[in-house]
């Protein structure tokens, strides 16, 4: 997430924290003096401020004080211009308070305050003895030649402002307005500049299979939906949008050109591609940037590191002549960084080397590695940057670049770090990168470091599984909802299993209480449960002791209960993803099943994305269904249109387009 840090509102907007401002914290003076810190003490005095150092102690009675009359300034540009009374007290002898630069404030005691130049020095005693305290403090700093040119430029004046400063003071000072387009302009110079000598690459080494560009487009449909519903997206802006490839189905279609890799992939045994592998392929092979969206265990590493083999071997610049490594993985963590370096290690390609570069592992050790020359980094974004700014690594040799598992590295703050290592890797690469997630943080930094790229998107077997589940939605109020649950429950047959997903872990105990008073076997599943009895729950489920399970969505996802004919959707979920999860509880392994689903109006905004799950799935979508869709655009609209800023934060500049 992260972009990933901010808190969201229920529209997933960013909540802008509230900038507070503190009162001026009185009680931790010492006296009721007041912004002291903004206060400087006419140690700095020339004629603007009077001349010479001249403040004396003034009595203030009651509540004593004493004020530089011509030296005292206050710095607070949101105070104005004008003097500030320091110290001051209930009684003749409280502290006072006198600010002097920082520069001098090694010679005398004092702490420093906010601000660069001062300190603060609080005087505690008698007024004579704050008075005497005061001098001194004053000819110590007087005889310290605070800055650099000495404080006696200021003609005979015995100031530490030289002339040209004192003059400086009386200007009004002039914002400078920064020259923007000259800025961007210079950055895309020196990128040139900084490119303009780069090895020439090549991209392409696809040929498309005789068999594969024969499939139609019917063909093409059906396999996709039958491998995981996998979806392709063309993501160029601009122009025309490119057709779509084919998938591979086979090794052969993919690698039939090239007999090391399909010799590889014998030795290991593998059968066929994975579908991520199937389709990512030919797009990789091609040469194009490539989003996958596709979870760990899905072959993803393989889908990118094949092609990244080929297009090392293929570049014109012989291996020798790169000066460093040509492909670049980064990853989120240690484990990971260590797991696609072991899956690498199965395959043999030319005599490829790699190395692992992360945290906590032996720096010297990877650094000799890397001195040694490798083909292959496979690294944590942390551990690598810091390589890169001590210039102990090349990282401009790169051309094939992968950004694996992107979303969890913005969640654990990796970005800054990617942002600072991309500045070093040629603009021109070929791209890939992976997230089990598409979140807004993920989009932008596609947007920003990928070139029109394609997309994958690989459901998961949950996906798959939606589409032989038969979904019913009604629409109805939240005081309704027991009822409806009740009745299903005395619509089920001797066969049925099913889970009812509620909200919240309360709602969980309260629906399975009723249940149970009813005299229904019930089994309730939540977080809040000790660990045994989640167990007991489960595994009464799964063997049929009980035909309810009452559940959060810690159900929704791995539970594999291949028996489940129906899941009731109590309360809708907190996102659409959820809702696939958990439908696809049922329907599992070639089952039908089947899925009721409770909307209230709160759940409005999940309309406009529910009616296309629906549609796919060949499911009929309710007319309420579709004018609660519509008016929630409405609604988004008006929205915007009275707030624009408000409008392009929620839905404009967050959100870009893909
Ligand atoms: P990954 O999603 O990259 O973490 O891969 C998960 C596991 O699947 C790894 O152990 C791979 O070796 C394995 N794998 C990758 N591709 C295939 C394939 N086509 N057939 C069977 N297993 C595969």
């Amino acid at each position: 997430m992260s972009d990933w840090e901010d808190e969201y509102d229920e529209d997933g907007a960013a909540i802008p924290k509230s900038v507070t401002r503190s009162a001026p914290t009185e009680s931790k003076l010492p006296i009721n003096v007041y912004k002291t810190q903004n206060v400087s003490f006419g140690v700095r005095n020339g004629p603007r401020f009077g001349g010479p150092r001249q403040e004396k102690a003034v009595s203030g009675g009651k509540y004593g004080q004493w004020r530089g009359e011509g030296g005292l300034r206050n710095t607070d540009p949101e105070d104005g211009p004008g003097f500030r009374t320091l110290g001051g007290g209930r009684s003749g002898f409280s502290p006072v308070t006198i600010t002097v630069e920082n520069a001098s404030v090694g010679r005398i005691i004092g702490k420093v305050n906010k601000g660069d130049y001062e300190s603060e020095v609080v005087i505690f005693g008698s007024s004579p003895a704050q008075q005497k305290a005061k001098e001194l403090i004053e000819d110590l700093v007087a005889d310290c030649p605070s800055r650099g040119g000495g404080y006696n430029g200021g003609a005979g004046s015995g100031s530490v402002w030289s002339a040209e400063e004192l003059q400086a003071a009386n200007v009004t000072p002039v914002r400078q307005v920064i020259d923007w387009n000259a800025i961007r302009e210079n950055k895309d110079k020196y990128e040139e500049l900084k490119w303009k000598d780069v090895a020439p690459m090549k991209k392409n080494f696809y040929t498309e299979a005789k068999s594969v560009s024969m499939l139609t487009t019917e063909e093409v449909s059906e396999w996709r939906k039958e491998n995981n519903n996998i979806f392709v997206d063309d993501l160029k802006e601009e122009g025309e949008k490119r057709p779509i490839p084919n998938p591979c189905r086979t090794f052969l279609e993919a690698f039939e050109l090239y007999p090391e890799i399909m010799e590889n992939i014998e030795r290991v045994g593998f059968v066929k591609p994975t579908p991520i592998q199937s389709q990512a392929w030919p797009v990789l092979l091609s040469g194009e940037d490539l989003i996958a969206i596709a979870q760990t265990g899905t072959g993803k590493t393989l889908a990118y590191l094949l092609p990244g083999f080929i297009h090392m071997d293929g570049q014109p610049v012989p291996r020798d002549d790169r000066g460093g490594p040509g492909m670049l993985v980064l990853t989120p963590t240690r484990e990971l960084a260590l797991q696609i370096e072991e899956e690498c290690n199965k395959y043999r390609y030319k005599g490829y080397k790699s190395v692992c570069v992360y945290g906590g592992g032996d720096r010297r050790g990877q650094i000799n590695v890397v001195k040694k020359g490798v083909d292959i980094v496979i690294a944590t974004p942390g551990r690598l940057n810091d390589l890169q700014m001590n210039e102990l690594i090349n990282l401009h040799s790169i051309t094939y670049l992968v950004l694996d598992e992107a979303d969890r590295m913005l969640d654990m703050g990796f970005e800054p770090q990617i942002l600072k290592i991309l500045l070093d890797i040629r603009p021109d690469r070929q791209t890939v990168m992976t997230s089990a997630t598409w979140p807004v943080g993920v989009r932008r930094l596609a947007r920003s470091y990928l070139k029109n790229p394609m997309m994958v998107y690989v459901g998961t077997l949950d996906l798959a599984a939606v589409n032989t589940v038969d979904q019913t939605i009604l629409i109805v109020s939240e005081e309704e909802k027991k009822s409806y649950v009740f009745n299903f429950i005395r619509s089920m047959q001797p066969d049925d299993k099913v889970i009812i997903f509620v909200g919240k872990k309360l709602l969980v105990d309260d629906l399975s209480s009723d249940m149970c008073l009813q005299g229904l076997a019930v089994q309730s599943l939540h977080g809040d449960r000790e660990q045994c009895d989640r167990e007991e729950a489960l595994k009464d489920f799964r063997e049929g002791r009980v035909h309810i399970l009452v559940a959060t969505d810690l159900a929704s996802r791995g539970l594999d209960v291949c028996d489940i004919t129906h899941v009731f959707n109590y309360d809708f979920p907190r996102n659409i993803e959820e809702y696939v999860h958990r439908v696809g509880r049922t329907g599992r392994a070639g089952r039908s099943g089947a899925a009721v689903t409770l909307v209230t109006r709160e759940n409005w905004k999940m309309a406009p994305e529910l009616i296309p799950i629906l549609e796919r799935a060949g499911q009929d979508v309710p007319t309420e269904l579709v004018l609660m869709a519509e008016r929630y655009e409405k609604h988004k609209k008006e929205r915007e249109m009275s707030n624009p800023r408000e409008g392009q934060r929620r839905w404009g500049r967050r959100e870009p387009k893909w």
